[in-house]
């Protein structure tokens, strides 16, 4: 299911943010919990949270995560939506 982004909000606050996706063929990502890649499997529809990290107000890096890696690690980037 789509989520529509949020157009309404006013004050863009620069903070990291969590977003969960579907993993695509010809992924090439490591997981940033548990280093192993985050690989694309077609018998189970996996999944994969992609963090935008922000440090003191500034983009810094894009993490991939495990969607169950994620979790277990407390969502360390924010709820992932
Ligand atoms: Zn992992």
């Amino acid at each position: 299911m789509r989520t529509r982004a949020a157009g309404k909000s006013k004050a863009v606050t620069w903070k990291s943010r969590a977003v969960v996706r579907a993993i695509e063929p010809g992924s090439s990502v490591d997981c940033a919990a548990c280093g192993e890649r985050v690989k694309f499997q077609a018998k189970v529809k996996a999944q994969q949270v992609i963090c935008n990290v922000y440090i003191d107000g500034k983009w810094d890096r894009v993490e991939h995560f495990h969607l169950e890696c994620y979790r277990k690690a407390g969502e360390p980037h924010g709820h992932a939506a």
